[in-house]
């Protein structure tokens, strides 16, 4: 596995997947799952098989072996969005090592497109590779998106394989190893080819609303709704997008079954889908498109599901500056344009 964890994020992935139960990441490593083929791990966290720095097996080289198509199979792990390269003359946005021959860092887009080809799969872990995330908001400089924006959403690995996207801000930690241990059981012909929505999830992760197994759907449905967070009553009122967020989280619990943004009192906020975060901003507004439905049932419940699947089919879209190209469509603006001084 090579982990390439030179997108734009917080790193959030990597200390994720540490926390991971179902399975752990040390039953992963050391192959305590049957069947589960030895798994030489690359990656920033964690490399039990890196020497010294310019050595034959120091950790950079092991992503020029992979470049070389000097490894097979392996599974390429990308961490953080793809800020766009292409649209400045000079310097760089991100990089990973530095090439041997010009001393100069490899950006993470060349390294995408070295890398991309020779792997078996490619697997964008978190919302920020999955989709483009925070960094890629409204009004940012660095035309950052997704993986599937950056090689583009029908491009399949050489095994055939979609990109498999495991959204989350940060992933929940044992969606992205049960993932992870399916692509490795996939690869060595033991798993079916993995099943995903057409936001390239992972279906049977991300089939249901947050809303489908939140601890406090009960209240929801009495109509009891929490005026500030110090209530255990429903928190749609004072901002939370569960009911069209497609996300396991209060079902599965953030720690070993511990946790899960509503069920412990966090509004959701959507980290999971593509239009995340603009689509769903102001946070802690009662969201528009979610109207709460009172416990009356019949012709008004049904207008209420019919607003939701409008609501639900704008917000699974990415908003469209996300894309390649040497413009910059996020509508940027410089702040000395705007005769604005910074001390
Ligand atoms: Fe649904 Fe959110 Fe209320 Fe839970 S807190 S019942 S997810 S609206
Ligand atoms: Fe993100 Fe909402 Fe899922 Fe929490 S419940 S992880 S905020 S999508």
């Amino acid at each position: 596995m090579l982990w390439l964890n030179a997108g734009l994020s917080c790193d959030g992935e990597s200390v994720a997947l540490t926390a991971a139960t179902q399975p752990s990441i040390e039953e992963i490593v050391l192959g305590a799952l049957p069947g589960l083929p030895r798994l030489a791990m690359h990656w920033p966290m964690l490399d039990y098989e890196c020497g010294p720095q310019g050595g034959a097996d120091s950790f950079i080289e092991w992503f020029h072996k992979g470049a070389r198509g000097e490894l097979d199979p392996f599974v390429l792990v990308v961490e953080g969005s793809v800020p766009n390269e292409a649209i400045k003359a000079e310097g760089f946005w991100s990089g990973f090592g530095n090439d041997p021959e010009t001393g100069q860092p490899i950006t993470t887009s060349v390294w995408l497109d070295r890398l991309a080809p020779q792997a078996a799969v490619v697997l964008a872990a978190g919302t920020c590779a999955a989709y483009g995330g925070i960094h890629a908001m409204a009004g940012n400089p660095t035309g950052a998106m997704g993986v599937p924006d950056y090689l583009g959403r029908d491009w399949r690995s050489r095994t055939g394989t979609p990109i498999v996207c495991v959204p989350g801000c940060p992933v929940q930690p044992d969606n992205l190893s049960e993932t992870l241990v399916h692509l490795l059981y996939q690869i060595t012909g033991q798993a079916p080819m993995i099943p995903l929505d057409d936001n390239l999830r992972p279906a049977w992760l991300f089939g249901q609303t947050v809303h489908e197994s939140c601890h406090r759907a009960g209240y929801y449905e009495q109509g009891e709704f929490a005026g500030g967070f110090a209530s255990d009553r429903c928190l749609v009122k004072i901002g939370c997008w569960g009911p069209v967020v497609k996300c396991n989280v209060p079902r599965r619990g953030w720690i070993n079954g511990i946790g899960g943004c509503p069920n412990v009192g966090g509004i959701c906020i959507a980290c999971t889908m593509p239009g995340f975060p603009d689509k769903f901003m102001p946070f802690m507004d009662e969201p528009a498109g979610v109207k709460a439905a009172e416990p009356a049932g019949g012709l008004y419940t049904s207008l209420v599901r019919t607003l939701r699947a409008i609501t639900l089919h704008n917000v699974e879209k990415e908003p469209a500056w996300r894309h390649k190209g040497e413009a910059l469509t996020t509508g940027y603006e410089p702040s000395w344009r705007k005769g604005k001084r910074h001390g």
